[in-house]
């Protein structure tokens, strides 16, 4: 009897390098990890969107770093907006994210808001931590554009000079997301300045038009393998060389045990006034959406 072996290409990274256009790439496609992470929020649509569209960008750009343990954070944030914080961050496969939002002045914006209808004048920062150096780089761009995915991309080529092309989509569904990230790095990753000199990337123009033809309807169709699509795209090149996939998960530091070390640090009176009178403190972690009751008894009394 025949049975089905494969298995949908749902919640991988796949890295590509085009060698002869100096290009790299990410192709991501989530659906049970982005399933879990919004079900955990019940969010209005358009908060569900916008969260989706931007795990989908953390994961494409988290992908993307070589430190095993380090990890890319996704802040936008604004003082006057409908969302006031949206924060998502990636380390070794594991992604997670969350919203803060004024449900009321949602409830009076139009069905299909604008990235600048949500935010109004916000702030995008991406942050690089290295886990092996323990150095930390951020970048902020305002969120300018008509999407989160041109504000990242934005970024790349204000702050770090590299062209770069960004597109995501979104299954009808919504729990569907794929996102396809190009990148130019003619010199290699140590001759960044020398593309201050150079005016024409026509290798690099060709990449970036073959890019912006990549549909949403592709991305998010689970049946079409991601090497696929990869190689349909680029079938004109020479070369293109295809990393091994890696594994995305729905993942998040919070446990019992962690938040318990954590207060823990705190000196005891604080901890004190932190409890209940049954001597608990109720700890919510905004990325799950879960509370975690730690007793804190024990430890206060010595
Ligand atoms: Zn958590």
């Amino acid at each position: 009897m025949m049975t089905d072996q494969t298995s949908p290409d749902l919640d991988l990274a796949l890295g590509f390098t085009i060698p002869a256009r100096h290009a790299r790439g990410r192709i991501v496609r989530l659906g049970p990890v982005l399933e879990r992470i919004l079900s955990a929020h019940a969010y209005p649509a358009p908060i569900e969107a916008l969260l989706a569209d931007a795990l989908t960008l953390t994961a494409l750009i988290g992908s993307t770093l070589k430190d095993a343990g380090g990890q890319l954070t996704l802040q936008a944030q604004t003082d006057n907006g409908i969302v006031s914080l949206l924060v998502c961050d990636y380390r070794g496969g594991e992604l997670r994210g969350y919203v803060q939002y004024d449900a009321g002045r949602l409830a009076d914006a139009p069905v299909d808001p604008s990235l600048f209808a949500l935010f109004g004048s916000g702030y995008l920062a991406i942050t690089f931590d290295q886990a092996t150096t323990g150095e930390r780089y951020q970048g902020i761009v305002p969120l300018d554009g008509d999407s989160i995915a041109d504000a990242a991309a934005n970024y790349f080529v204000q702050s770090e000079q590299i062209p770069t092309l960004i597109r995501l989509g979104r299954a009808a569904s919504g729990r569907v997301t794929g996102g396809l990230f190009l990148q130019h790095l003619p010199e290699g990753e140590e001759g960044r300045e020398r593309l201050h000199v150079r005016q024409d990337h026509p290798e690099w123009e060709h990449v970036a038009l073959l890019g912006q033809t990549m549909g949403a309807d592709e991305l998010t169709d689970a049946a079409l393998p991601l090497e696929t699509l990869v190689w349909r795209l680029f079938n004109e090149e020479p070369e293109v060389r295809t990393l091994t996939a890696q594994p995305i998960v729905r993942g998040c530091r919070c446990s019992p045990d962690y938040i318990a070390q954590v207060l823990g640090k705190f000196p005891v009176e604080e901890q004190r006034e932190m409890a209940d009178e049954a001597g608990v403190i109720t700890v919510d972690c905004a990325f799950c959406a879960q509370k975690f009751p730690i007793m804190i008894e024990d430890r206060c009394e010595s």
